[in-house]
């Protein structure tokens, strides 16, 4: 029997992102449900359509999902929050869109929580567990997944998020809820749909666990035990995959490995390491999947290095005993790179999105099958591939190298400390206590986006652009003035994304024409590539800063994305450290921060919303990680006047246990999410003291409903009550570039009267 090839997960947005287009209809009205529903199925049939012709022969069902694959799970295994479940919906599809997006029909019904999926850019809805919660089956959806891969004559291998992972990924509501509990109760259900899957005739499932690449707790570990024996038991006939990715599974080996699963996935581009331990104790009924092309990263694979690898195992297992594919699902990879019309041609080679992953699979497998003769010139013209990249003048830039060997310690510094120079910021800058501000973008409305793409496409001359943008920064800087906001900002109608916008402007950056990868729902982001050194070839922001300064006698605050979040949100190279790369892009934005100074700016933003995300999934990593993530902040915000305030925001990430490392950053003020969890993140940056001024968001963003002015006070009043008033601003959770201007102003308006009403009160006091 020959090795298989095997997917683990494809993108859901489609081309075109016609996924996109299909869910923002649905939401507009414009389309009504079954059209939706038929779009997506479209969708699904078109990716399943693709990886058979690759010749993939194990398809992953199940990994499509209309917004989220765990808020997917979340139904399929009936775990909808109580306060979804008392609302008597059209349909169940209006009922899934109220728990990702909340909804202000009946009453207003909240979302529920978001945070990013592992060490990704992807975003995934936060399960709730609660004491009194009960489970229930629902797979018709999965079922008729399984079904339709059938009919297109594909083995479908469905894919299931365990139980572990995702009790993990969830958040338990109030502190007497047992989790042992709500696994006990689960797993039934999970083996209701084991039995069910094996009845349907399936063979291969993937259960995905990549929580066992993380540090576990004996009772996780328990439960993986329980979990599997029992879907095993349930199920004898069904080959179970235990797929993890992002990292090794280090002290979980020897425990997956004597797991009643036939196949154990392991991702071997994080952790190359982890095959010679596995083979050395793997019994002689298991298949080892291998995660050898990147599943996460756009480099075109080293065919002969993976070739090896898969070549290791055969050579003990037996090709029977081998399945080969990515290292993770495809899902955070954007679709075809044959399509880019925007890369340089000499860079595009050098790059893999997932329809070229595919072939590569297809290609290992064919290598180890049928002999590497059977691929000689493909692998000849790998070779090439990375020696053209690897030798490429395009790559090294010596100036950048040596300025970066050239930094010294007090580069990485403040010259006062922050009680200091906040007092002479604040009298500097003449603010009131709680001062209001936005955390950057204002609604990048149909007209925005219209100008934008005539831009591109040569409709209309730079000079029209650049009028229509300086209309709209005017009209935001005059809305905002009537808004009552203290510290304004430009609103930032040039940026398409805050990553992409400043690696259009830095060397050593490729823009893709279509490179999109999803970050959550209908939102994706299409993530520069980073294939040379960086540097900054002139300024980036400081015209539109100035611009919108002149508009105004109020201050307006200068806006920055982070070298961590620049790098996070990139697809970076793989030939030098990440740290590095880090650095280079750290001295640029010091360069901007310094020349928005020049220009009279007195308050600058640098965004660092994904330096969390950045971590390594395992605790023993994180300080290494921090240590230069910190420094590359700092590098990039200290060459300022005691008087320059730096500001910092980050969202949708758990801070708990990253305090330290927020604190030295060392930002005059950050900007947090808040409301979604009710202050809950508050809490915990009293608890650790923070020492630096805050920023909680005072209302969710991510959804369109208007806040009232009895939440937005009691947010305040509970933030006022916790910390110095003279340290806390007032702002959203973040930026308004998803919202409509009629929400956004009626929000903001509530917002700001909201703080100068406890302003007054608190002056009376
Ligand atoms: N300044 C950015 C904005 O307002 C920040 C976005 C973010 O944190 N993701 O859009
Ligand atoms: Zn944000």
């Amino acid at each position: 029997m020959p090795a298989v090839s095997s997917n683990l997960g494809f993108p859901r947005i489609a081309a075109n992102r016609e996924l996109k287009t299909a869910l923002e209809s649905y939401w507009k009205g414009k389309i009504d449900e079954s059209e939706l529903i038929k779009r997506a199925k479209q969708i699904e049939k078109q990716s399943w359509i693709w990886q058979k012709e690759a010749g993939i022969d194990l398809i992953p069902v199940g990994d499509f999902a209309l917004y989220d694959q765990v808020l997917d799970a979340v139904e399929l295994f009936g775990a909808v929050p109580q306060r979804y479940q008392e609302i008597e919906w059209i349909s169940p599809i209006e009922r899934y869109f109220a728990m990702a997006r909340g909804i202000s029909k009946y009453g207003g019904v909240s979302a529920m929580e978001m945070t990013k999926w592992f060490n990704t850019n992807y975003h995934y809805l936060v399960p709730e567990w609660s004491e009194d919660q009960a489970f229930e089956l629902n797979a018709e959806k999965l079922i008729d997944q399984i079904q339709r891969a059938k009919q297109l004559g594909i083995t479908p291998k469905p894919v299931v998020i365990g139980p572990v992972t995702l009790i993990a990924l969830g958040k338990a509501k109030s502190s007497d809820c047992s989790l042992e509990k709500t696994f006990q109760e689960l797993l039934p259900i999970y083996v209701e749909l084991f039995q069910k899957l094996e009845e349907l005739g399936v063979k291969h499932v993937q259960l995905d666990e990549p929580c066992l690449n993380v540090e576990l707790t004996p009772t996780q570990r328990k439960w993986i035990q329980e979990s599997c024996e029992a879907l095993h038991a349930a199920a004898p006939n069904i080959e179970i995959n235990l797929a993890s990715y992002f990292d090794g599974l280090d002290e979980n080996l020897e425990l997956v490995f004597s797991l009643p699963v036939q196949v154990v996935h392991l991702d071997l581009v994080t952790a190359p390491d982890q095959l010679v331990q596995a083979l050395k104790i793997i019994s002689d009924d298991k298949t080892l999947s291998l995660g050898v092309v990147n599943g996460r990263n756009i480099w075109t694979a080293n065919l002969d290095q993976a070739i090896a690898q898969v070549q290791q195992a055969v050579n003990q297992l037996g090709k029977d005993r081998v399945q080969i594919g990515p290292s993770c699902s495809l899902l955070h990879c954007p679709i075809d790179v044959s399509s880019e019309t925007a890369i340089d041609e000499e860079i595009k080679p050098w790059l893999a999105f997932a329809k070229q992953k595919l072939d590569e699979i297809a290609l290992i497998t064919k290598a180890v099958n049928e002999g590497q003769d059977s691929v000689a010139e493909l692998l000849k013209q790998n070779r090439t591939i990375l020696e053209s990249r690897s030798t490429s003048a395009l790559v090294v830039a010596e100036a950048v190298r040596q300025r970066v060997s050239q930094v010294d310690e007090a580069m990485y510094a403040r010259n006062t400390s922050f009680v200091e120079r906040y007092r002479q910021q604040q009298q500097h800058l003449k603010l009131p206590i709680l001062p209001t501000t936005t955390i950057g973008s204002f609604p990048q409305t149909r007209e925005v986006r219209k100008a934008r793409a005539d831009f591109r496409n040569q409709r209309i001359t730079e000079e029209q652009y650049q009028e229509f943008l300086e209309e709209q920064t005017a009209d935001c800087i005059r809305k905002q003035e009537e808004i009552g906001l203290d510290v304004l900002v430009h609103g930032e109608f040039e940026r398409n994304d805050m990553v992409e916008y400043f690696g259009e402007k830095l060397a050593g950056f490729t823009e893709t024409s279509n490179g999109w990868v999803q970050s959550y729902g209908s939102r994706c982001v299409k993530p520069p590539v980073i294939y040379g050194d960086v540097h900054r070839p002139k300024p980036m922001t400081v015209q539109w800063t100035e611009f919108a300064q002149n508009q105004t006698e109020k201050p307006v605050k200068g806006m920055l994305t982070g070298p961590v979040t620049i790098l996070c949100w990139s697809f970076v190279r793989d030939d030098i450290p990440r740290s590095e790369t880090c650095k280079q892009i750290a001295l640029a934005i010091r360069d901007e921060v310094q020349d928005l100074e020049a220009a009279g700016i007195q308050l600058i933003q640098i965004d660092e919303p994904a330096i969390r995300e950045g971590l390594p999934l395992k605790q023993a990593d994180w300080d290494a990680y921090l240590k230069w993530a910190v420094d590359c902040f700092r590098l990039s915000s200290s060459g300022v006047k005691d008087t320059t305030q730096i500001h910092t925001h980050m969202c949708y990430s758990e801070f708990n246990d990253i305090f330290q490392a927020i604190a030295d950053l060392d930002a005059d003020v950050i900007s947090i999410e808040t409301s979604r969890s009710q202050m809950e993140l508050l809490t915990g940056f009293v608890e650790f003291n923070y020492p630096n001024a805050i920023g909680p968001g005072v209302y969710d963003i991510h959804s369109p409903r208007v806040p009232t002015h009895q939440e937005v006070t009691d947010l305040l009043k509970q933030a006022i009550q916790v910390l110095p008033i003279e340290r806390l601003w007032v702002n959203p959770d973040c930026g308004l570039k998803t919202r409509g201007w009629k929400e956004v102003l009626a929000a903001l308006k509530v917002m700001v009267s909201a703080s100068q009403e406890l302003r007054e009160e608190s002056l009376v006091r």
